[in-house]
């Protein structure tokens, strides 16, 4: 499905400035937020949908990006296992934008910043989502420091007080008769600065490093269910609390079968013998087994076969769905001579109660056009 627009998702025209994208992501992300639809699935991806739009189009430089080259410029996706989605979209600094303002910009007096969510898509078979299997994935993404445990200064030294402010994460203005204040420049609201960074991470308290995890993929998954690991996505500035990764299942596409839920759909092309005289077809299970499937004599092309229990298994659930199997009859091609000759003499022999259908469309073309009918 081709992706909105991001402008028109969020209703705005392509020139519209910063608060109009801030306002117009507002009034959507209260109108679609997942705790006043529950259970809504539309909703549910309406919120994404708009939160990707916002994300982007509310930093000049991806804005710009966007707008140069649409929504490919973002996608990363596609290139297997091992193939790194990654996306920098930080779904906490949304939530921030969104909800810190609302609440009164309330933030922590502290510089600790959560560290970003990463996104990450893993393809799998449709064998592996039957059966439910085990990952291992590595990625690069930024992890608590190990020399400073995750502070940012030098090990032996503090934070010092912020001499800025005095260490109070705020600073007051006069305006007239009003007294403001406004959250403190150097230490960011921390009202505390880092005198000797860490060496190692240049006072960041986080390094990029290469990791590895093992993700237990349960059975039963389906395109786009995503797996969540709390903590596993990139650590937190100066100590603050790791993101989270979000793994998406993407599921390659199978030679035999078609998914949808829990039903497994799969055509079989059957001879024409078989077709008229009935008879025994193998049909293969997503389990990796022949099965039988019992034809009776007669049977049309796009007939379809539901078998039990042979499809998929619901996600968190011991539902197993069915496997329906269509049959298309195959018109043989590249005919010897005797097999003409067998097939012509099998026409001259039969009978109008053979073919009903063809006999029946004669007599209905016969009867528009005003010729008798016995
Ligand atoms: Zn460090
Ligand atoms: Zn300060």
């Amino acid at each position: 499905m081709a992706k909105l627009d991001y402008y028109t998702l969020l209703g705005i025209g392509r020139n519209a400035n910063v608060s109009e994208i801030k306002r117009a992501f507002r009034r959507l992300a209260m109108e679609y937020h997942p705790d006043r639809n529950p259970n809504d699935k539309e909703a549910e991806q309406r919120f994404k949908d708009v939160t990707e739009a916002y994300d982007v189009l509310k930093n000049q430089e991806k804005r710009a990006t966007y707008d140069r080259f649409g929504h490919e410029a973002f996608e990363h996706g596609g290139q297997g296992r091992g193939g790194f989605g990654f996306s920098a979209s930080s779904f906490s600094d949304v939530f921030e934008d969104l909800f810190g303002e609302v609440m009164g910009g309330g933030r922590q007096r502290s510089s600790a910043q959560r560290g970003d969510d990463l996104k990450y898509q893993l393809d799998i078979s449709l064998e592996e989502a039957f059966s439910g299997t085990e990952v291992s994935i590595n990625l690069t993404t930024s992890d608590t420091c190990g020399a400073c445990s995750g502070s940012g200064a030098e090990l032996g030294t503090k934070p010092e007080v912020c001499p800025s402010c005095g260490g109070r994460g705020k600073i007051r203005l006069q305006q007239g008769f009003f007294m403001m204040e406004r959250t403190c420049a150097s230490c960011r609201g921390a009202g505390q600065t880092i005198g000797d960074p860490c060496k190692n991470c240049n006072g960041q308290g986080r390094v990029q490093q290469e990791k590895s995890l093992v993700v237990k993929i349960p059975k039963g998954v389906e395109e786009g269910t995503r797996i969540r690991l709390t903590g596993e996505g990139e650590a937190g500035y100066q100590g603050g609390p790791s993101g989270d990764l979000y793994i998406f299942i993407a599921i390659k596409p199978h030679p035999l079968f078609q998914r949808e839920g829990p039903t497994i759909y799969c055509k079989a092309p059957i001879s024409v013998a078989t077709a008229a005289l009935g008879g025994e077809i193998d049909v293969p299970s997503i389990e990796g087994k022949r099965s039988k499937l019992k034809l009776s004599a007669g049977t049309q092309t796009g007939q379809k076969f539901r078998m039990r229990k042979m499809g998929m298994p619901r996600l968190n659930s011991s539902h197993v769905g069915d496997m329906v199997v269509e049959v298309e009859i195959e018109t043989p091609v590249a005919l010897t001579r005797a097999q003409k000759d067998l097939l012509k003499k099998f026409d001259q022999a039969s009978s109008e109660k053979s073919n009903p259908k063809t006999t029946t469309f004669l007599t209905r073309i016969r009867k528009m056009l005003g010729e008798t009918v016995e």
